[in-house]
C-alpha cells in the first residue's frame, strides 16, 4: 500500500507503539494516585509536558493535554469566551477546520457577531482584511497555521502583530495541527495554540492546548480537577507517552524529515504534471507546507477517482470538508475561488518522512493509468 492520507492521520512510530505496548500492559496506573508507580509515571507524563512545552517555546504549566485538537479548538475558543460577560466581536476564517468554524457557526447562532475573514487565490488568509477588522470590541481571534486541504501557510506572528497593535485586548488562538513538527520549532507568537499527536505519528485520542498564562479562560469538563482544574478527566497516559515519544524522534530528525516529504511533494507533483489537464490548488510548490499537495484531474470525480485508487492500494483523499452544508462543494477550494470543475475533482496527497521518492513514481504511474481509463470510460 502507498499510504498518501498523512493530514487525515499517520501511522504511529514503531518507538511509539512499543512504549504504548510498555504502558498498557506494564503501566496502566492512574498518575493521579498516590503509591510509588503512579507517581513515577505522573512525572514521566510531566517530562513530556515540558518537552512539548519547550518545543513551543513556553512554558510547561501552560499547556493542557486533551484528548486531541477539536477538543483543544473547542476549549481554546468556548473555555475563553465563558469567562467573559460582555459578547466581544469574533474574528475567523473561511478555510478553517470544522472544529473551529462550527464552534464559530454555533456561536454566531447565539448571537455573537464574528468576521469570517477570506483568503487569496492560494489559500492564504487576506491579513489586510484582518488589519481591517480589528477594532477595541475583538475578543477572540482564530487563524489556522498550515491549511489541512491545501498547505497555505499563514503569517501568524504577522497577524499576532496586527491584534497586538490595533486589538491588544483580543485573544489570539492559532490552530497549529498541520503546522506543528511540520514547520521549524519556535517560539509560538499566539496566546492559545492547539495540536494533535495522531498527525505526528503518535496516536489518536491526544492532543494539547497551549493557553498563555494571564489569558482569561475559564476551562473545559468539570470533575476530578486534573490538568490544574482545567481539564478534568483521567489523565490518558499512553496517549500523552504516544505523543511524547513521536515529538522526541520528529525533534531529533526534523530537518531530514521536512526534506523528504518536500522531496516526495516535488516529485509527485512533477510527475502528475506529465498527465495533462491536472491542476494543482494552493500555493505554489516552494511556499507551501512541506507534506500537503492538492491537484485536480479535470473531468474524473474526486470521488471516484479516491476509490478506483483505493482498490490499487493507493490512498489518497479529496478533503476534508463540504461547505456551508451544500453536498460536493468544498468550502476551502470555494473561498479561494476554485472553478467548480476543478472542485469537484480535487485530490488532496499527503505525506510523512515514511514515504520514499521510489513510492511517488509508482503512484504516478497507477495514477496516470486510472485517470485515463476514467476519462475513457467517461467519454463512452
Ligand atoms: N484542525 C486541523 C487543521 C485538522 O487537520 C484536524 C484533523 O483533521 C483537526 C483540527 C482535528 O484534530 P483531531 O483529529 O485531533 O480532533
Amino acid at each position: 500500500m502507498i499510504y498518501l492520507d498523512n493530514s487525515a492521520t499517520t501511522r504511529p512510530f514503531d518507538e511509539v507503539a512499543e512504549a504504548v505496548n510498555i504502558c498498557l500492559r506494564e503501566n496502566y496506573f492512574n498518575p493521579s494516585s498516590a503509591y510509588t508507580p503512579a507517581v513515577e509515571l505522573e512525572r514521566k507524563l510531566e517530562h513530556y509536558r515540558t518537552l512539548l512545552a519547550q518545543a513551543m517555546g513556553v512554558s510547561p504549566g501552560e499547556v493542557i493535554y486533551t484528548s486531541g485538537a477539536t477538543e483543544s479548538n473547542n476549549l481554546a475558543i468556548l473555555g475563553t469566551q465563558n469567562v467573559k460577560r460582555a459578547k466581544g466581536q469574533l474574528i475567523t476564517t473561511k478555510v478553517e477546520h470544522p472544529s473551529v468554524y462550527e464552534v464559530f457557526r454555533s456561536m454566531q447562532e447565539r448571537g455573537y457577531e464574528v468576521t469570517y475573514l477570506d483568503v487569496d487565490n492560494t489559500g492564504k488568509v487576506r491579513l489586510d482584511q484582518l488589519e481591517q477588522a480589528l477594532n477595541a470590541s475583538v475578543s477572540l481571534v482564530s487563524i489556522m497555521q498550515v491549511n489541512n486541504e491545501t498547505g497555505a501557510i499563514n503569517d501568524i506572528n504577522h497577524a499576532y502583530a496586527l491584534i497586538r497593535r490595533r486589538a491588544p485586548q483580543a485573544i489570539f488562538h492559532v490552530d497549529g495541527v498541520q503546522a506543528f513538527c511540520k514547520m521549524p520549532f519556535a517560539r509560538l507568537s499566539c496566546d492559545a495554540y492547539s495540536i494533535s499527536g495522531h498527525k505526528f505519528h503518535a496516536m489518536k485520542g491526544v492532543g494539547a492546548l497551549y493557553i498563555r498564562s494571564g489569558v482569561p479562560f475559564g476551562g473545559g469538563f468539570i470533575g476530578g480537577g486534573q490538568e490544574n482544574g482545567l481539564r478534568s478527566g483521567t489523565t490518558n497516559a499512553p496517549g500523552i507517552i504516544a505523543m511524547g515519544e513521536a515529538l522526541n524522534k520528529y525533534r531529533r530528525n526534523q530537518a531530514a524529515y521536512v526534506e523528504r516529504m518536500r522531496q516526495c511533494k516535488y516529485k509527485l507533483a512533477a510527475n502528475l504534471k506529465q498527465i495533462g489537464d491536472v491542476v494543482f490548488n494552493g500555493p505554489s510548490l516552494e511556499e507551501g507546507a512541506p507534506h500537503i499537495l492538492n491537484a485536480s484531474f479535470l473531468g474524473v470525480r474526486g470521488e471516484t477517482l479516491l476509490n478506483a485508487l483505493s482498490q490499487r492500494n493507493i490512498i489518497v483523499s479529496t478533503g476534508s470538508a463540504c461547505s456551508a452544508h451544500k453536498k460536493g462543494k468544498n468550502r476551502v477550494l470555494c473561498a479561494m475561488g476554485t472553478d467548480e470543475a476543478a472542485q469537484e475533482s480535487a485530490i488532496r496527497f499527503s505525506f510523512s518522512p515514511e514515504n520514499t521518492v521510489q513510492e511517488m513514481d509508482a503512484a504516478a504511474q497507477t495514477i496516470q493509468e486510472t485517470v485515463a481509463q476514467l476519462r475513457q470510460y467517461k467519454k463512452r
